[in-house]
């Protein structure tokens, strides 16, 4: 007991040599480690959409609240991608710093049946992500101020690996014939890669996995992928694979395994962090857009 009062007193002297990290909320995975590579040691992060989990169709739960209780700052991509977020703030009459991470992004918008809807997939292109990691530390500058330097070094120093990953992942997808670069998702999360790196995408379903495809949607990808000669078909980490194996199924082209498009694998499966999950998804699309 004596011991841990010293340490306390000692705390309160040294200010905050020995303080508690900030506790901190990001909605799903991908931003969450975007978050901790900004925030280092002065945070401690709680993502709600955990690894291969799908945000577009997440339920709030009582314990989102708790966290949320607690927290400083709450992280969100915006752009709709999270159609939970004004249920679960005014739930929880949450009154912390809110921050949008994709602020500032060139958004695009796409023609789902009829209506314009705008991608919130944004962190799919490595020059949004250096985006985000500038709001990120501008964001938790706001919440602590004393920290504010080592957030801005730290987002620097992240921001360099992304830009490199960027030119690489350019030269990797650059190596590939332009005829050659289709591929196939189940639902439309590559939008703004495609832009990024020069791909064409399409999937049966959407820009959120909230809709299903119908079976004239289904049966046009399929007269597409004949007509275009479409070779790379890929399931994904967080949606259901099903559509995209009957697809392979009718059209006889390959699979081509998962990518990760809208949370990260779990730790120990290869794409744990914003990084890895795109130097996995690049090390898939290659080959398989060669048709190897
Ligand atoms: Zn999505």
């Amino acid at each position: 007991m004596r011991a841990l009062l010293a340490t306390m007193s000692l705390a309160l002297l040294t200010g905050t040599a020995l303080a508690a990290p900030i506790p901190v909320v990001a909605s799903f995975s991908i931003l969450g480690d975007m978050v901790k590579q900004v925030g280092g040691d002065r945070v401690e992060v709680t993502t709600i959409v955990g690894p291969n989990a799908d945000t577009h169709v997440y339920e709030p739960r009582p314990q989102d609240a708790v966290v949320l209780g607690e927290a400083k700052a709450f992280f969100v991509n915006g752009l709709g991608f999270e159609g939970w977020f004004n249920r679960l703030v005014e739930a929880t009459g949450f009154k912390g710093e809110v921050v949008t991470a994709s602020t500032g992004v060139v958004t695009h918008t796409m023609d789902e049946d009829g209506q314009k809807i705008t991608d919130p997939h944004a962190w799919q292109s490595l020059v949004n992500g250096q985006l985000y990691v500038a709001n990120i530390a501008k964001g938790l500058c706001a919440v602590d101020a004393e920290g504010c330097a080592t957030y801005e070094a730290n987002a620097a120093a992240y921001s360099a690996q992304l830009a490199s990953l960027d030119a690489e992942v350019k030269a990797a997808i650059g190596s590939v014939p332009e005829a050659e670069r289709k591929v196939i998702t189940t639902h439309d999360a590559f939008g703004y890669f495609g832009q990024a790196y020069g791909v064409t995408f399409m999937a049966p379903e959407g820009i959120s996995t909230e809709s299903e495809a119908s079976a004239a949607d289904v049966a046009k990808l399929i007269e597409q992928i004949r007509q275009a000669g479409v070779k790379a078909l890929f399931v994904e980490n967080m949606s259901d694979p099903r559509l995209v194996q009957q697809i392979a199924a009718e059209t006889g082209a390959k699979l081509g395994g998962a990518l990760y498009s809208d949370a990260l694998s779990e730790p120990g499966e290869g794409a744990a962090t914003y990084l890895d999950m795109f130097k996995h998804n690049v090390g898939l699309l290659v080959p398989a857009l060669e048709g190897k």
